[in-house]
């Protein structure tokens, strides 16, 4: 079976950035990734590329960062009042938290530092600008089952996500 929309697929990665050698996250001693096709799961580049590929493929992947985690953008920078964060929370640089906008609609920021009484978090990815080198190996292919396609992501052995 070969990598189309609404198959899950796992795979073993090494993601280095740029022309690093340096392998910055990976499958090893976590097992492969899974993830649904289609459905945003990966970065739109990733996923592009493996279309097609069947169980043994092993290729070297190259992300640009606009079909990556995107381009940096300055004005997604916001701040915020520290009341506006619990009490007892520890804010710290890099660490990711979850913004409902006006339709209540969440996406992710990440803590950028404190100035002041105020906290700057970043709508930027800590991996935008970057190029994404992965090497990747394609360990399973499979269709999704109905539940996989109407949540839009992957059950079953291995997954964490609960319900
Ligand atoms: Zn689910």
């Amino acid at each position: 079976m070969k990598i189309g929309k609404d198959t899950v697929v796992s795979m073993e990665y090494e993601l280095r950035l740029g022309g690093s050698d340096e392998v910055i996250d990976s499958s090893e001693g976590e097992g492969p990734l899974s993830f649904l096709i289609g459905h945003d799961n990966i970065v739109t580049g990733l996923e592009k590329q493996i279309l097609g590929l069947a169980v043994g493929d092993e290729r070297d992947i190259e992300v640009a960062p606009e079909d990556g985690y995107g381009v940096r953008d300055e004005s997604k920078l916001i701040a915020v009042p520290r009341t506006v964060l619990p009490q007892d929370f520890e804010i710290e640089p890099g660490l990711p938290l979850e913004l409902e906008d006006e339709q209540g609609e969440s996406f992710p920021v990440w803590i950028a530092g404190v100035e002041g009484d105020q906290v700057m978090l970043d709508g930027n990815h800590p991996l935008a600008d970057e190029t994404l080198r992965f090497h990747i190996k394609i360990t399973e292919v499979r269709k999704a089952t109905a539940t996989e396609l109407t949540h839009g992501h992957v059950h079953g052995e291995g997954d964490h996500h609960h319900h």
